[in-house]
């Protein structure tokens, strides 16, 4: 449920409406945006009858939220939530590009594409350390070597980096990591999402490869409701009875995730597709979409890469699909971070 509150109501009001609302042990969720100010309630809302609320007159209107997914509900919180990640603004308009490799595989290979992707106009550098593979006899990552050197790699550069984690174990490993990414395999791995939901990290939460978009967004309220707000959601895809492409790409989950929650989502049309020749157009489409971002697989050698060589661009070719990002994106009026 939520209560919209009238402008400039008195302070000491609000206050006493708040004590009732905890003392019949409800949570409360306080949005105070630009133009209007919410109590977002959580808990069992049904003993509420709405007169008694309407009663207090800096109420100005009370709705029930049919939704489960609350506090990342744009009902609480009307405004788009706008991040702060080392210096970089994400969501609300403003575009990130976050690129690497599938897989971090040596120092000069991280640090060679980390320089290059920089130069180019990339904001975040990406690259897995744990990688969850389908096959155990795969390249499974460098794991915590990885990590040192993508640590490396930001020294070097000056790039934030994002990478995933695996296991709730492994989150000291990533105290200097800039956003801990949440891969789509475990989009429901619940406690990792309650472990995650307690750090102060930004999470970058993938879309599971069936997880319907009331699921995904139930996801983030996990990490939510262990009081971590600091929440990025992409879509990358998910499965359906096509087999020429890896996944196919759900744009319609952008501004569904825009239409319902208040959080920055970004695409990713590397896995999407798993086709390097598909990056371009689907990113033209995330971006035309409303999307607040893209991370794309960039390669300094992708035929001999360990993992996600045939969707990842060579340097060149990030280059060129890039530059025109940058096109799109200013003509779509996102301003590049
Ligand atoms: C990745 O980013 O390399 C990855 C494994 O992504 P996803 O979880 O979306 O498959
Ligand atoms: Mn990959």
């Amino acid at each position: 449920m939520i209560v919209v509150l009238k402008q400039n109501s008195d302070k000491g009001h609000v206050e006493r409406l708040m004590q009732h609302f905890t003392e019949m042990g409800l949570r409360i969720n306080y949005s105070e945006g630009e133009h209007t100010t919410i109590l977002g309630l959580m808990g069992d809302t049904t003993q509420i009858d709405e007169r008694d609320i309407l009663a207090y007159d800096v109420v100005e209107r009370v709705q029930r939220v049919s939704e489960p997914f609350k506090a990342v509900n744009r009902k609480f919180h009307p405004e788009d939530t706008v991040l702060s990640v080392a210096g970089r603004k994400i969501g609300a308009g403003y575009f990130n590009v976050m690129a690497g490799p599938c897989s971090v595989e040596s120092e000069a290979q991280i640090v060679e594409v980390a320089e290059s992707v920089k130069k180019a106009g990339a904001s975040f550098l990406r690259g897995g350390a744990f990688k969850p593979r389908t096959s155990p006899y795969s390249f499974q990552g460098l794991e915590a070597e990885g990590l040192k050197l993508l640590l490396e790699a930001k020294r070097q550069t000056g790039l934030p980096i994002v990478t995933e984690i695996m296991s709730e174990k492994h989150l000291d490993l990533f105290a200097d990591v800039d956003i801990i990414q949440l891969g789509a395999r475990n989009m429901q791995n619940f406690m990792l999402l309650k472990e995650l939901g307690r750090s102060n990290k930004p999470i970058l939460l993938k879309r599971g490869l069936s997880a319907t978009m009331e699921e995904f967004l139930m996801a983030a309220e996990y990490i939510f409701a262990g009081g971590n707000t600091n929440v990025i959601l992409c879509e990358r895809g998910i499965r359906t009875f096509e087999t020429m492409i890896r996944n196919n790409l759900d744009i319609s989950a952008v501004p569904l995730v825009k239409m319902f929650s208040h959080l920055p989502v970004i695409v990713d049309p590397s896995h999407a597709a798993g086709r390097r020749d598909m990056v371009q157009p689907l990113s033209r489409a995330a971006i035309a979409a409303g999307a607040d971002g893209l991370i794309i697989e960039a390669h300094n050698d992708p035929k001999c890469a360990l993992c996600d060589g045939a969707q990842s661009l060579d340097l060149p070719q990030f280059d060129a699909v890039m530059a025109d990002i940058k096109r799109r994106a200013a003509f779509e009026g996102r301003e590049m971070q």
